[in-house]
């Protein structure tokens, strides 16, 4: 049987039972009888205090185990469970036996390091040098579990809507979807193998399209992989995408979705993981469970490109020195104009539609106007663009075009294009960035750290 966790000993009613403790030692304290050590084991923020009295008579074997023990070292202590004398923990354990299945050192000797988390702060940029032993600490451990929850919360919400979870291939042999440079994928002989180039996916959607025309409503939660090679904290090279992709759903059912799906995730987390938004609310970001409550309950804002690219406009002719980048009809949204529509125009979550056709992918829907697509980005403020999406173009002609236009072979797309030719429908989908919904919830600045392993330009290691 499984230990029992920290968790819940420490809701557990102190009758003196019999208790055994597994976990990781964080503090060691001694007085002249009392040693008192912190466990914890990861599955909340507390540890348990363990209490060995030398008055009592330890074991010679315990005694010794105690002597040495340093922060770090993995534990099991037995005990019994009692109410603690002391103020902050409600039980505690009165410890008579240690068991050590691994020391952690603190000095460096020869060649080993000495065991680098020691009781205090170490800044992010440190810990993400050591990735592999982050999740112990408080930060991370967080992260660690509020991504856990968030992610059963994404498939919870599509399930009980009616939405599958449809399984999309990593490796893909389509290459322009335009939603960035792509990883190719090397096999001893590529032409050999598959008969073709192939890459890692950047996007599950177009074949998730393909299972929305045919059992209505599908979703993705899987890796993507995007070769860009920029430096910001909100970009990854391997990230976590959801994608649902609705038939008959135009764009109006496609924000709707977008934002009600938002509001959902946001309100798991704050019944879920109350402890850990506090911690982030302390530590990380000031305000955030109060801005998460809000949010969930205010209506997002709409405003089309046109008219936000006009805001942007009069913004920057009232301040010269507001924006880097000039806004102008037809270029894509800077990161400090997302950073404005929402902090600014709308306060809160915006939903921005019909971007011109150039800046978007060949598959969004064309508006009558013949100059802007069916596209939404939904944007939050402190990070920007947290989901892109569309209604999809279904009528095969215009869909022909429109490849024609960008230089797109028919015939790689043939069976995209299929979809069109045979009981096409109004369909849409988004793809949530899962990453930068996590930044968004907790705060975390840098989205390095909201992934257990983060793999960018120049960082492949762990
Ligand atoms: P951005 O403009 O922020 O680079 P994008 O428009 O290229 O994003 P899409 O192709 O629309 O991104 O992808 C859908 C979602 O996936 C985005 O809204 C974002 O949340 C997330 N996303 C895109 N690229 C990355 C990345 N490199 N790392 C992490 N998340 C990403
Ligand atoms: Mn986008």
């Amino acid at each position: 049987m499984l230990p029992k966790l920290i968790k819940y000993l420490l809701k557990e009613a102190p009758q003196s039972q019999d208790t055994e403790v597994h976990g990781w030692v964080r503090t060691k304290r001694d007085t002249k009888n009392l040693i008192f050590i912190e466990v914890y084991d990861g599955s909340c923020f507390d540890g348990i205090q363990c209490t060995f009295d030398r008055s009592a008579g330890l074991n010679g074997k315990t005694e010794a185990l105690l002597d040495s023990l340093t922060t770090g070292a993995s534990v099991k202590i037995k005990g019994k469970l009692i109410s603690s004398p002391a103020c902050g923990q409600a039980v505690e354990v009165a410890a008579s036996e240690l068991f050590v299945f691994g020391e952690a050192p603190a000095e460096t000797i020869g060649d080993i390091q000495g065991y680098p988390l020691q009781k205090k702060r170490h800044s992010l940029e440190f810990l993400r040098e050591i990735a592999h032993l982050r999740p112990r600490t408080n930060t991370f451990g967080a992260v660690a579990r509020l991504r856990s929850r968030l992610a059963f919360a994404v498939h919870r919400y599509f399930i009980e809507r009616d939405f599958h979870y449809l399984h999309t291939p990593i490796i893909t042999s389509g290459d322009c979807e335009g939603a960035g440079a792509m990883f190719s994928v090397s096999t001893p002989d590529p032409k050999e193998f598959f008969g073709k180039k192939t890459f890692l996916t950047v996007s599950g959607q177009l074949e998730a399209e393909t299972y929305a025309a045919a059992i209505s409503r599908v979703y993705t939660f899987g890796p993507t992989f995007r070769a860009e090679n920029s430096n910001t904290a909100r970009h990854l090279a391997e990230f976590w995408m959801v994608e649902p992709e609705a038939a008959f759903a135009g764009l109006e059912e496609n924000m709707e979705l977008a934002e009600d799906f938002l509001k959902y995730m946001f309100n798991s987390v704050l019944e879920e993981c109350p402890d850990e938004l506090a911690f982030f609310d302390e530590y990380v970001e000031k305000g955030i469970i109060e801005n998460l409550k809000n949010v969930a309950a205010a209506k997002f804002s709409h405003i089309t490109y046109t008219d936000a690219v006009k805001e942007l406009e009069k913004a920057h002719s009232a301040n010269k020195g507001l924006f880097e980048f000039e806004p102008r009809w037809g270029c894509d949204l800077q990161s400090e104009h997302e950073k404005f529509l929402t902090e600014k125009t709308a306060g809160g979550p915006v939903i921005v539609t019909d971007y011109p056709k150039e800046i978007k992918a060949f598959y969004m829907k064309l508006n009558d106007d013949g100059k802007t697509v069916r596209a939404m980005d939904v944007l939050v403020p402190r990070l920007g663009e947290i989901i892109g999406g569309s209604q999809r173009e279904d009528d095969l002609n215009k869909l022909m075009a429109r490849m024609a236009e960008m230089n797109i072979e028919p015939q790689d797309y043939w069976w995209y294009l299929d979809l069109r030719r045979y009981g096409s429908v109004p369909h849409s989908g988004f793809g949530l960035g899962f990453e930068r919904l996590i930044q968004y919830v907790c705060g975390m600045a840098n989205i390095r750290d909201v992934i257990p392993f983060p793999r960018a330009a120049g960082q492949a290691e762990f």
